[in-house]
């Protein structure tokens, strides 16, 4: 079977691809492969049982069409200083531009056309101010807040708007391997009930995504992709009463803090904040059981959740980040029993564990109900718990109350980035015919940079 373009993974990277080469007028046969399922026919069970089923053979948060997208909180942030270092590889402005561009793509599709985090400039100006006295810098960036529930119906409009426009989907399809030939690409294999199959290409797009990046790492050393071992992100989900950040969540809805807190000066930040919002479980597939967050536009909680993440590279002789962080959340999960731990912020300052009996006396109820109280301490090193603990001291000028003795720290919360793989402007990599979008790349983290990425690879291959 042949086509022009196969792009491997529905997400945003790999469907804006297929979006904007339509919009451009292309005739072209493109084909998506998704080991996940439509996204009609994604569900997580985990509301009707009220908690992780660890869901086999993927999880339907993170796999389907729209990928991890579907299910997120869908908060799109408007700004080329988030989601990842795409503008080092293409510039600033043409980022800013096509993040513009990509934002009417989902408010043709019928994305709430109000933007947070705009205006409010003497309220603004007074949280900065704090931030510069704590040390921390504030990033300016608008967000337009999707919500989990209406990002799935946009996500949807998007899956019937490509169907109708001919492009072939695949899913419960899995792409098992590319072929390749003289440094060329020619095309994939996938694993399909009657066994391996060749489809083939001139074009092969992989847009795997971060559930994808074990599998990307494999395939670049079997096939001598060029990449480098990229960044990752470890850390804890942080939360508080929504009265503690109150101020904050009016204002600016998110804010982006980042730090390089004594003594080693680290870059720290702030992530995804979710006001009103919930902490999740997520399973990957190797079992590994990590905390995120996320918010939905009607049904509010009592408290704002968010992410604090150190981020580590190495160089020589270990080169496998993955690997690493993989292992401080296999010995977290081993002391949670495979669930989420959680323990507070004051008794981690005291050097003891946090018992169930003692979560009950506090302000705040966790939104992650089957998440164990106990010691975080335990398995996260000594480094990346030094910086969050003085990145949450520093937080606590900004916002008093966040360092306060009942504040919930959930682990792991671990960011796979995958390894960056080696791209020029065009994204093409150091094989004729095979490009790389997308979180999958290692150039981005985020909807929206994927899919400003996506944007960017259906124009060149129209
Ligand atoms: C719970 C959660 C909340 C999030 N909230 C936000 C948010 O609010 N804002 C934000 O900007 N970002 C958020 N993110 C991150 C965001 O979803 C990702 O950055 C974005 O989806 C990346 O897009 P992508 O297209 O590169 O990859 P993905 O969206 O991960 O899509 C990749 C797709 O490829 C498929 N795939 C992988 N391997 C194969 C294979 N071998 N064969 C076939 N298919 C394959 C996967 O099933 C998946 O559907 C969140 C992520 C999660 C998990």
């Amino acid at each position: 079977m042949n086509y022009d373009v196969i792009i491997i993974g529905a997400g945003p990277a790999g469907i804006f691809t297929a979006i904007e080469m339509i919009k451009c007028g292309t005739n072209k046969k493109i084909l998506i492969i998704e080991k996940g399922r439509a996204i009609e026919n994604r569900s997580c069970p985990k509301h009707k049982t009220g908690r992780c089923m660890n869901c086999k053979p993927y999880c339907h948060i993170t796999t389907g069409f729209s990928g991890a997208g579907a299910f997120s909180d869908g908060k799109l942030s408007l700004s080329p200083e988030v989601g990842g270092d795409l503008p080092d590889l293409i510039g600033e402005a043409l980022a800013e531009e096509t993040i513009a561009y990509a934002d009417k793509i989902y408010l043709e599709f019928g994305a709430d056309t109000k933007v947070e985090g705009i205006g409010n400039n003497e309220a603004v100006k007074k949280i900065r101010k704090r931030a510069i006295q704590a040390g921390l810098k504030l990033v300016d960036c608008p967000i337009r807040h999707l919500g989990t529930e209406k990002a799935q119906e946009i996500y949807y409009a998007i899956e019937q708007y490509l169907l109708k426009k001919g492009v072939e989907m695949m899913f419960s399809t899995e792409c098992e391997d590319l072929i390749l030939d003289s440094g060329k690409c020619l095309g994939v294999r996938i694993k399909t009930k009657d066994g391996i199959v060749e489809l083939k290409a001139p074009h092969t797009v992989v847009a795997t995504g971060r559930r994808g990046a074990d599998w990307l790492e494999k395939i670049c050393y079997e096939h001598n992709i060029a990449h480098q071992p990229g960044t990752v992100d470890i850390g804890v989900r942080v939360e508080v009463r929504n009265e503690i950040m109150e101020t904050v969540n009016n204002v600016l809805y998110e804010s982006k803090l980042i730090g390089y807190p004594a003594p080693f000066k680290n870059k720290v930040r702030t992530f995804c904040q979710n006001p009103g919002g919930f902490v999740s479980q997520e399973n990957y597939d190797n079992d590994l059981a990590v905390v995120n967050g996320h918010s939905y536009k009607e049904l509010k909680s009592q408290n704002t959740n968010l992410a604090i993440l150190c981020s580590h590279n190495f160089s020589e002789p270990f080169n496998q980040p993955i690997a690493y962080a993989q292992k401080i959340g296999e010995l977290t999960n081993m002391l949670g029993d495979g669930k989420i731990l959680v323990q507070r912020f004051g008794d981690i300052l005291d050097g003891k564990r946090t018992w169930e009996k003692e979560l009950s006396r506090s302000n705040i109820k966790p939104t992650l109900p089957d998440a164990v109280a106990g010691d975080i301490t335990a398995a996260m090193p000594y480094r990346a718990m030094i910086n969050i603990i003085n990145f949450i001291q520093a937080v606590d000028h900004v916002v008093p109350g966040f360092a306060s003795t009942e504040t919930l720290l959930y682990s792991p919360e671990l960011k796979f980035y995958s390894n960056k793989v080696k791209l020029d402007k065009d994204f093409n990599t150091n094989v004729e015919g095979l490009h790389c979008l997308g979180d999958s790349s290692g150039w981005t983290r985020g909807l929206m940079m994927a899919s400003v990425m996506g944007v960017l690879m259906g124009r060149k291959l129209k």
